[in-house]
C-alpha cells in the first residue's frame, strides 16, 4: 500500500500520515517526488488498511500493490531512480560504464587496468578481491591486499569502486574500500547477505541469480530497499538455458521488462553474459539499444594470463574502440556513454 499525498499537503500533514504508521510499528518510507511526496511502508506484515489513510487530511489516495514488491515497484516509485556515486549519475541519460578486471590481481595490474578503462570513458572501475569461484582450486581473489588495491587505483583514476562481498563476515570490510557494494549471481538470494547488506546505507549492484525469474530479482531488490538501501542498481548478467553455445544466455527482453516493472536502474553484464570476448561489441550494442542504463566489462591487460574469466576480458584496445562504437548507438537511441 503506498499512500500518495496531495500536490499541496503539508509537512504537518505528511507527518501525520507517517506517524500513523509508526504508531503500527512499521517504518514509514518517504519518496519526495518533484511534484508530491508518496509514503510507502518499509514492512511486510502490518494490519494497516487504506481507509485508515483515505480520509486524513493531504492524503490524495492510496494505492494497494498487488505486486510481491513494493517498494521495488514502478507503481511505489514513477520516475526513474537516478543516484550519484562520487561524480557518477547512475539511471540517467548517460549511460554509466563499469570496467576492470574480473579480479584484482597485482597493484600493476589493476592501476594498469584503471589508467586504460579511464582514458576510454568508464566511470567505475570494477575488480574483485573475493571470488566466487565454482572450483575450489580456482583463484579465490586477493582478500584485503586486492580491495586496498582498487580502492587506490580507483583514488587515482577519479573513479568510484565496485567489488563484490561474498560473505556476511566480509560486509565491513568491503564496505570500508567499495563505493558499490556488488553482490553477485551466485549470491543474489542470500538473504542474510541482502538484509546485512542494505544496512549498511552503501550503493548495492545486485546481479541476476544463475536461474533467477525476473521477479525473484525483484524481490531480492526488495530486501535491499526494505532494509534501508535506496540506491539499488539491477544487473542483467545472463541465465542458465540449454544453450551452450555461450557461457549464459542474455536475457535482452529482462531490460524492457525491468523498466516497466521498476523504477531501479537497469545495467548489463555482455561479459558474464557470453563467456566469450568476441560477442561482447555486439551484446553491448543491443544491450544499449534495448534501453539498459550501463554496462559492466571486463577489460585486462594480458587476457590470456588473467587469473579468471580471460576467455571473455577485453584487452585495452577492443574496450576502446568499444567505447568508441558505443557512442554511436547510444547517440541513436537518444542517450550518451
Ligand atoms: C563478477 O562480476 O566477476 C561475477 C562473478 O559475476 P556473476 O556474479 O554475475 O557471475
Ligand atoms: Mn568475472
Amino acid at each position: 500500500m503506498i499512500i500518495v499525498m496531495k500536490v499541496s499537503a503539508t509537512e504537518e500533514q505528511i507527518q501525520a500520515v507517517t506517524g500513523r504508521i509508526e504508531k503500527a510499528d512499521c517504518v514509514p518510507n518517504l519518496d519526495r517526488g518533484a511534484e508530491r511526496v508518496i509514503v510507502g511502508i518499509r514492512t511486510g506484515r502490518h494490519d494497516l488498511t487504506p481507509d485508515q489513510f483515505e480520509n486524513l487530511p493531504g492524503v490524495d489516495h492510496v494505492v494497494r500493490i498487488l505486486k510481491p514488491y513494493k517498494l521495488a515497484s514502478r507503481e511505489f516509485h514513477p520516475d526513474d531512480t537516478v543516484f550519484k556515486v562520487g561524480n557518477v549519475e547512475i539511471g540517467g541519460n548517460k549511460l554509466v560504464v563499469m570496467a576492470g578486471p574480473c579480479g584484482v590481481e597485482s597493484e600493476e595490474q589493476i592501476f594498469f587496468t584503471a589508467k586504460a578503462v579511464k582514458a576510454s570513458g568508464a566511470d567505475i572501475l570494477r575488480g574483485g578481491a573475493f571470488k566466487p569461484r565454482t572450483s575450489p582450486y580456482a583463484f579465490q581473489g586477493m582478500g584485503e591486499e586486492g580491495l586496498k588495491l582498487l580502492s587506490a587505483a580507483g583514488r587515482e583514476y577519479d573513479m568510484p569502486v565496485v567489488t563484490e562481498v561474498v560473505n556476511p563476515r566480509n560486509l565491513d570490510l568491503v564496505a570500508a574500500y567499495a563505493d558499490i557494494i556488488q553482490i553477485g549471481a551466485r549470491n543474489m538470494q542470500n538473504f542474510e547477505l541482502l538484509k546485512e547488506a542494505a544496512a549498511l546505507r552503501k550503493p548495492i549492484f545486485l546481479k541476476r541469480g544463475l536461474a533467477a525469474k525476473i521477479e525473484d530479482l525483484l524481490m531480492s531488490a526488495e530486501y535491499l530497499l526494505a532494509g534501508g538501501c535506496d540506491d539499488v542498481i539491477l544487473c542483467e548478467r545472463g541465465i542458465r538455458t540449454f544453450e551452450t553455445a555461450t557461457r549464459n544466455t542474455l536475457d535482452i527482453s529482462a531490460v524492457p521488462v525491468l523498466k516497466k516493472l521498476t523504477h531501479l536502474p537497469v545495467v548489463i553484464d555482455p561479459s558474464h553474459a557470453s563467456g566469450v570476448r568476441d560477442y561482447i561489441p555486439s551484446l553491448t550494442f543491443a544491450s544499449i539499444a534495448v534501453g539498459a542504463d550501463g554496462l559492466m566489462i571486463e577489460v585486462h591487460p594480458d587476457p590470456a594470463c588473467a587469473h579468471s574469466d580471460g576467455p571473455q576480458s577485453l584487452p585495452f584496445e577492443m574496450f576502446d574502440q568499444l567505447m568508441k562504437d558505443s557512442a554511436k548507438v547510444a547517440a541513436a537511441v537518444g542517450r550518451s556513454i
